[in-house]
């Protein structure tokens, strides 16, 4: 059985294939993060090796391998923390020596399943030099390798990489979806389940991290707080903010795309309760809140700042040095005088 969640139209499109022996030799997988991406990859490579008749069975000895990540024929790359170093960096690109290593491992027949499969998270952190290793690859195609990209851009991808992959878009799901998946398979109060799957945007991932530990949630009212906090401060407070995210995208770019993905929630929460949709807002457990601010700013600026938000997260996928974005967003971030607390209830 297929373990991924909501992705019917993907999932019934590789069955097919499957069944027919119609597979591409490279797949682009497409979504936002968390929205289950390496979940579909991990069942395609074990419906690939699977030893039931119905694959992929997610209990024979090949799927169990695969799940813990010790099947000799599957393989993940991606960006990863450098430990021999004294100080502990993650790396900016996946380099081309990640890329012909595997080159050399397609090369050679599968070891111990019949199909051999590379995943490669993040694809849109590939070097040039290693798009163009892994563009050899993929041109040359051979029967028993399969690659499959993930991403959550595939515009940040070399168009020559994308046309050799056939696309695979993940939607985020429905909010209820994800409700009733943490009730049914994971026995996640009703309640709680209601606010993950709101706060989640339909990815599943997200929803389960935060329902399985404390610490997701913890983290997000941390940085609501500083957010309420920034909104009210001087400039000097403001750059040192800005001061300390560029700290962070040094170690990691993921944290502080997380932290303006958050405040683009936040705004657009903001606007909506402003223009009287608060039902559909995400931070639902922040409603109260989110009404005394929308009293406090008008429309535009509102508006205004939403696309400073966006602007930024694209400036900085683009390279631009972070700390001038984040001290132009600081900059334009519209100020709130009145004091208030965020309590988490
Ligand atoms: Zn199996």
């Amino acid at each position: 059985m297929w373990q991924v969640v909501g992705q019917n139209r993907v999932v019934s499109l590789l069955q097919h294939s499957l069944e027919r022996g119609t597979l591409a030799h490279a797949y682009l997988l497409i979504g936002p993060p968390h929205v289950g991406k390496m979940t579909l990859a991990l069942n395609l490579a074990q419906a690939l090796n699977c030893e039931a008749a119905e694959p992929p069975c997610g209990e024979c000895a090949s799927c169990q391998k695969i799940t813990s990540a010790r099947h000799a024929d599957v393989q993940i790359i991606g960006l990863t923390t450098e430990q021999n170093s004294t100080e502990a960096k993650p790396q900016a690109e996946i380099g081309i020596d990640q890329i012909r290593q595997i080159q050399h491992s397609s090369s050679l027949p599968p070891f111990e399943g019949r199909y051999k499969v590379f995943i490669i998270d993040g694809a849109e952190f590939l070097s040039n030099e290693a798009a163009n290793c892994l563009l050899k690859t993929l041109e040359e195609p051979v029967g028993s390798v399969i690659f499959i990209l993930l991403t959550t851009n595939d515009k940040l991808l070399p168009a020559t990489v994308v046309s050799r992959c056939q696309r695979l878009e993940l939607l985020p799901l429905a909010a209820t979806e994800v409700e009733a998946t943490l009730n049914s398979r994971w026995g996640i109060e009703l309640q709680k389940a209601k606010l993950l799957a709101k706060l989640s945007r339909g990815c599943l991932g997200w929803a389960l991290s935060a329902a399985l530990g404390d610490s997701l949630l913890q983290q997000r009212a941390e940085r609501l707080k500083r957010l309420v906090d920034v909104t009210r401060a001087n400039y000097e407070e403001r750059f040192a903010y800005a001061a300390q995210l560029v700290d962070q995208f040094s170690q990691s770019r993921g944290l502080v795309q997380e932290v303006l993905d958050l405040w683009l929630n936040w705004w657009r929460d903001l606007l909506l309760v402003k223009v009287g949709c608060s039902d559909t807002i995400t931070n639902v457990d922040f409603e109260a809140i989110l009404s005394d601010w929308a009293r406090d700013f008008s429309l535009a600026q509102i508006k205004a700042f939403i696309n400073s938000i966006q602007a930024a997260g694209e400036q900085l996928r683009q390279n631009a040095n972070p700390r001038l974005v984040l001290e132009v967003l600081m900059l334009s971030m519209p100020k709130r005088k009145e004091i208030i607390s965020v309590k988490h209830d």
